[in-house]
This record gives structure tokens, sequence and C-alpha cells, in this order.
């Protein structure tokens, strides 16, 4: 795949996403067409602010340049499939690609101080991947394994299209609390969301180029106009990819997938960890703090048995110490087909308070209905196996 800058027209034969490209890629294409660079500010006021996804819809362009976009780019929206979860609760939503992939985002209301300012109010976790290639034990997204890299514009779209979704379903009553950030207020008065963790379907660092480009997209103040430091994402522990996202010109918040603080758990249940075990991941880790001028936040994920043994929380206390990082305890979500559990609430709670004893700021995720709340990646696999099912049967 050709990469920014400079992104090619077409990819493979197909035409390349509008929402693919920066301001100054699409600048730079009009400057060829001798259009104006101004013109370039209407469509990404209709991409971004108005969220249009026909080229017909761009009634304020001379209908020459509509046609000579039509005809170079693609202008790509997200079906739905399914959106799964009541009012004011997490929300699941099953999209169909282009090209027939499914993928999932999932929207979080109010959810404070988790990944973000007290102020926060909606919270996208957004996939990067159809599938995962890192196979980690616990995970639904990796169980059958890796389909192909998203897009660009397939992850900024799943911002676009839930909002849409929004749009749609509240019609004048917006999802409360929906003008996201008073900054952003006067340009994009109906934005929903403020809030992204890069916690979908797929490892983030795997897709590395796409990634950066829809992050440059979705933090533009001539996009999206998420702030740098409201987007989290989260790693499993590609340790070279961290050093690289460190030397970014960006203040996005980083994650860790940890879910153990051995190497001998962590290989039990991550296979990434034999390539980059925790030595190098934390060293990457003290990296990015250290040109970041902040601090990382370890996940666990408390799986009954296997790291929830209280003699866990020595060596994690001691790694959260050493990167002066957060803890987030975060119960198993059960996955079909997969022997782990979640421990008991009283395992749950002593593993926190253990933590808290040891000075280490940690939170406990405690979750009602644990069904809509199931990790990313389990709707899918649920489809994905619905169909198979239907087209052998
Ligand atoms: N690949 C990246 C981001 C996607 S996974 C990563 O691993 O960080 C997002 C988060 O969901 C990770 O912390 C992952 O470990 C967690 N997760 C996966 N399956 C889960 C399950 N069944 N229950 C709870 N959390 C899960
Ligand atoms: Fe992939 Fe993350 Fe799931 Fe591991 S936890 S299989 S890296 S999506």
């Amino acid at each position: 795949m050709l990469l920014s800058p400079g992104r090619a027209w077409q990819i493979n034969g197909v035409p390349t996403d509008i929402k693919s490209l920066t301001r100054a890629e699409i600048e730079s294409r009009f400057k060829a067409w001798n259009e104006p660079a101004w013109r370039a500010g209407q469509v990404l006021d209709w991409l971004y602010r108005r969220r249009v996804s026909d080229w017909e819809a761009m009634t304020n362009l001379p209908k020459p340049l509509r046609e000579k976009l039509k005809a170079h780019l693609s202008l790509h929206a997200l079906e739905l499939i399914r959106a799964q979860g009541a009012r004011d609760t997490t929300r699941k939503f099953l999209w169909r690609l282009a090209d027939g992939q499914l993928i999932e985002s999932v929207l979080i209301p109010a959810n404070p101080a988790l990944y973000g300012d007290a102020s926060d109010r909606h919270t996208l976790c957004v996939s990067t991947q159809v599938g995962c290639a890192y196979g980690c034990k616990f995970c639904a997204s990796g169980l059958d394994g890796w389909k192909r890299n998203l897009t660009p514009d397939e992850i900024v779209e799943q911002v676009l299209a839930v909002e849409r979704w929004n749009e749609n379903e509240a019609g004048s009553k917006r999802v409360e609390g929906g003008t996201g950030g008073s900054s952003r207020v006067a340009r994009h008065a109906s934005r929903l969301i403020n809030n992204l963790v890069i916690m979908g379907m797929g490892e983030p660092l795997a897709n590395y180029e796409n990634l950066l480009q829809a992050l440059r997209i979705l933090n533009a103040a001539w996009g999206v106009g998420i702030g740098a430091r409201k987007i989290t994402v989260s790693t499993s522990g590609l340790a070279p990819q961290i050093r690289r996202l460190a030397a970014e010109p960006f203040q996005f918040r980083l994650a860790i997938s940890l879910h153990g603080a051995t190497d001998a758990v962590r290989n039990q249940l991550m296979p990434v960890n034999r390539r980059h075990p925790l030595r190098e991941l934390v060293a990457a880790c003290e990296e990015y703090e250290h040109r970041k001028g902040r601090r990382v936040t370890l996940e666990y994920i408390l799986i009954a048995g296997v790291n929830d043994a209280p003699e866990q929380t020595g060596p994690l206390a001691a790694l959260a110490r050493r990167l002066s990082a957060k803890v987030n305890l975060i119960p198993y979500n059960q996955v079909e087909g997969l022997p782990w559990e979640r421990p008991t609430e009283a395992a749950q709670e002593k593993f926190l308070a253990l933590l808290k004893k040891q000075k280490v700021a940690v939170t406990l995720r405690r979750e009602k209905g644990g069904d809509i709340d199931a990790a990313c990646g389990q709707l899918r696999l649920k489809m994905e196996r619905a169909l198979a099912k239907a087209g052998s049967g």
C-alpha cells in the first residue's frame, strides 16, 4: 500500500477513498486540476461537519469538479448491519465494509475519567483490522485469525457513521450530552463523540501507517477535531512500534494490554510476549513516557486462576510504580468456545485492595450486563459463524 505523504489515486485498482486523504493531499490534487485551494475546505466541510456520503450532496461544488472527484476517488459509508444495546448504555455496532467484511465499534456514553477527563461524554471504541493476527488466548478478535488491515477511511468512517446513526435515531432529541467538547461547538455543533479508544478489533500498531493517517484526520481541526489527548491507542505490546509512536508529533494516550506482570504469565496468554518480552516492552513504555511527558495506562484483564492470584499483585505493583502508570482492572468477559472465566467479585475486590495497599493508582471496572459489554470482536465472530453455518447448511 502506498503511504502518506501522497497517497495514490488507486491502490490495487481500487480508488482511494477521499476520507483517507489529508487536507494537504486534497489541496495538492486540486492544484493539479487548477482548482483553488479553498475548494478543498468546502469538501472537508461536507465530509466531516455535515458527514455526507454522496458527491451529489456537495451542492456548492461546480458539477464538473464533482464529476472529476467521482471519477478519481471513492466515497464509502459503512453499512450498518446491527446496533445492539439500549439508550444510555453501551451500544455495539456491526458494520459491513465495501468488500463484505464485518467490523465492530462500541459507543460508551458518559464514561468519566477512565481514559480522559471527567467532562468526557461519549467514547467510541474503534477497530483497526478485520480479525487479528496476534492470537491472544482469551480474545475473540483473534480467534479466526487476521483477514486484512482497515484503510484510513474505514477507521475514520466508524466515527462519522455512529454520528450519522445518532442523528437518524434521535432526530431532534439527540443523545444527551451530544454536543461534544465546548471548544468545538461552533464548528462541530452536532459532534457526539469527543473521546476515542483504539481498542476494537485488531492490533492498531500492526496497521501503523493507516492508523496514523486516520488519527491525523480524526485529530485535525479541518477533520473530525478530536483532541490528541482524547485519543487512546491500545497495544498488546509491539515495542518497536511504541518507540515509533513516541517519535511522532502527537500527544496520544497509550494503553498497554498487560494482563500479566511476569513473562511466565504473559507468555501463557499472549504470544507477542515471546517476541517482545516485558523488559523490552517496559523500556519502550519508558521511552514513550519520557518523550511525551505523559504516563501510560496498564490494562489488566482478571482471569480466574490465571493472573488473579494475590501474589501477582507484587510484580504488577512494581511495574506500575516503575512506570508511574495507572492500572485498569477489567473482569474477563466470557467468550464462547474459550475456557477462561472471570474471578468472583470477592477475588476481584481482593486484587484491587492489594494493589491499593501497595500505593498503585488502580480502578476496577464494575459492570453489569456482561453480554452487551462483552469485548469487541465477539459480535462479528458470532455473525461470521452464523453466516458460515447458514451457508454450509
Ligand atoms: N489489540 C489491541 C487493542 C484491541 S483489544 C490490544 O490488545 O490492546 C482491546 C482490549 O480488550 C485489550 O486490552 C484486550 O486485551 C481486551 N480484551 C480482549 N478480549 C477480552 C475479553 N474477553 N474480556 C475482556 N477484555 C478483553
Ligand atoms: Fe489482537 Fe488485542 Fe485481541 Fe490480542 S487482545 S488478539 S492483540 S485484538
